[in-house]
């Protein structure tokens, strides 16, 4: 069985430019995986020497309403799901009360976490990611999605064994 690694975060941080990339070699979307249900996106992918099942959720910010409530109910099922989550935030945008409400919800779980702080391309990204800390999840991994800085150190760290 492979390792799943989940994307979560608030909605327009990057989750799926960075799933597209993880996948983008393999078009299979793995919806029939055993004991994973279709709601979320699935792909299977592969970084260096490390094959893994990804899995994208819609966002969750923690106000949702209407059906906005379904799809937050799906990163938590994701979370649920993983070995490693991927908690991606906005590096430009700066740190918001949704992430802080992530963030929350994520240091209670019992789960391999990594904050990664996306779109770092052509700003300072140390300067910028500093008030991540306040999250208090450890360290702050600087990606682009976009452009694929970072992507497969954070994989390595992602998946090495404990
Ligand atoms: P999601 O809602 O979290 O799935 O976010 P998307 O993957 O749809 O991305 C939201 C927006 O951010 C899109 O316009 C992306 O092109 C842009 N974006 C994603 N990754 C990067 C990045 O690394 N750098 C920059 N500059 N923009 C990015
Ligand atoms: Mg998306």
């Amino acid at each position: 069985m492979l390792p799943v690694i989940a994307l979560v975060g608030r909605p327009n941080v990057g989750k799926s430019t960075l799933f597209n990339r993880l996948t983008r070699t393999r078009d299979a979307l793995v919806a029939d995986f055993p004991g994973l249900t279709r709601d979320r996106k699935y792909g299977q992918a592969r970084s260096d020497d490390y094959e893994f099942i990804v899995v994208d959720t819609g966002g969750i910010d923690g106000s949702e309403t209407g059906i906005e409530v379904e799809m937050a109910e799906q990163s938590l099922l994701a979370i649920e799901e993983a070995d490693v989550v991927l908690f991606l935030v906005d590096a430009r945008a700066g740190m918001t009360v949704a992430d802080q409400a992530i963030a929350d919800h994520l240091r209670k779980q019992d789960k391999t976490i990594l904050l990664v702080a996306n779109k770092t391309d052509g700003i300072d990204a140390d300067s910028h990611c500093a008030e991540f800390y306040q999250l208090s999840l450890g360290e702050v991994f600087h990606i682009a999605a976009s452009h694929g800085r970072g992507v497969t150190s954070l994989i390595e760290i992602a998946l090495q064994p404990v």
